[in-house]
């Protein structure tokens, strides 16, 4: 018997949720948030898996020994999660140049499992095809150098434009369900679309389309959701350490309907689809400078940081931007006066709170979005 709509997307999203927190399968390379080019991993045939701390189902135990407590919270967790056994079927790992916690512990890791394979991935800031473009075209072939020694197989260019080609519907469906989000965000609640979108670090990114489209065909067939009373936001600073899921099903009871964020922001790095024509290697390290996402870990020229905050708030019609950091995140809480100055001068209503992947309280929190959306709501009706 067929299932109904409302069947259907209840059983996508119990798929996502068991996905979202499954320890990577064999044959994978770990890579650390936010960016690195998995169509070369993927080429090799081999599954980035994307990792995003242990969230609130992991107990630290021996992970908060490695470091200082006034740091985030994802170092130690997927240093648990690796010591307890979670992550010994990767065959390497990747630590992209987000910040200093991340160099740091790719430094540790070199100590912690000195026989796997662990790679530092400076990623340029400098976006000058002669410089910027130069030194990444030289990272990106030894990193292509590197899987194909792991994978034991040559990448060439036909499996490159293939990887290519796969990772560009992935990065339409997830632009799809963004854009069914802000069309109709009580269809497709954030609380959802988190575990679909999560699902996507430890699946094949085939089988992640699929889930995405099957979520999206399901939600917006689904007659029984009913659009409701809520103000429409926008959340910033969620790039790399993630909320736990109460965070975000709190913000939607407290009345925020989130139009747009910037969770999992690697999967959706690159703007846009990536050419198949070409040399596949140089047609990434182009998409790199040219089409990359605007975020706190990648240098933008003065001014550029919020304009991307102001795009969103107006492309997606909100009526209020939500700032919702990790805890000691330098890269989030740094930029984060320059875009409320933006804000401020714009006239746009915001307000902030930090959290930690484990928060377990959300009272607080909710009293305040609660507050934050009622008083939207008033502003724009008075
Ligand atoms: S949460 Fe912030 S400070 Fe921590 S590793 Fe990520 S970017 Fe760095």
């Amino acid at each position: 018997m067929a299932c109904t709509e409302s069947e259907c997307v209840a059983d996508c999203v119990r798929r996502a949720e068991t996905l979202a927190f499954a320890d990577p399968p064999p044959h994978s390379i770990g890579y650390m948030p936010i960016y690195v080019p998995r169509e070369l991993i993927h080429a090799a045939g081999l599954l980035p898996a994307g990792l995003y701390g242990g969230g609130d189902r992991l107990e630290i135990i021996r992970g908060d020994a490695y470091f200082q407590s006034y740091i985030c919270r994802i170092p130690r967790s997927t240093i648990e999660l690796a010591l307890s056994g979670h992550l010994d079927r990767l065959d390497g790992m990747l630590f992209p140049s987000i910040c200093d916690v991340i160099r740091n512990l790719s430094g540790m890791w070199q100590m912690l499992f000195p026989d796997r394979y662990v790679r530092y991935i400076d990623v340029p800031q400098n976006f000058d095809p002669a410089v910027g473009g130069r030194f990444w075209r030289h990272e990106l072939e030894t990193l292509r150098r590197d899987m194909e020694r792991i994978a034991g197989r040559p990448i060439d260019d036909e499996a490159l434009r293939n990887s290519i080609a796969v990772y560009n519907e992935n990065r339409a469906a997830i632009r799809e369900l963004y854009a069914q989000r802000s069309r109709a965000p009580w269809r497709f609640p954030l609380s959802e679309a988190y575990l679909v979108l999560r699902a996507g670090n430890s699946v094949p990114p085939e089988e992640h389309t699929a889930l995405i489209r099957d979520y999206i065909r399901g939600a917006e067939n689904d007659l029984s959701r009913r659009e409701m009373d809520q103000s429409r936001v926008v959340l910033a600073g969620m790039f790399c350490e993630q909320p736990p899921h109460g965070l975000l099903v709190t913000l939607e009871r407290a009345g925020c309907a989130v139009v747009d964020d910037d969770l999992f922001l690697g999967m959706r790095w690159i703007q846009g689809d990536i050419p198949l024509d070409g040399d596949p290697l140089q047609n990434l390290v182009d998409a790199y400078l040219t089409a990359s996402a605007t975020t706190a870990s990648r240098y933008s020229p003065e001014g550029h940081r919020a304009k991307w905050l102001l795009e969103s708030y107006r492309r997606n019609e909100a009526e209020g931007v939500i700032f919702c950091a990790p805890s000691f995140c330098d890269p989030a809480l740094l930029e984060q006066p320059m875009l409320v100055a933006a804000l401020d001068r714009a006239g746009i209503p915001h307000t902030e709170f930090k959290y930690s992947e484990d928060t377990g309280q959300f009272a607080v929190i909710r009293e305040q979005a609660g507050t934050f959306s009622d008083s939207i709501r008033l502003w724009s009706a008075s």
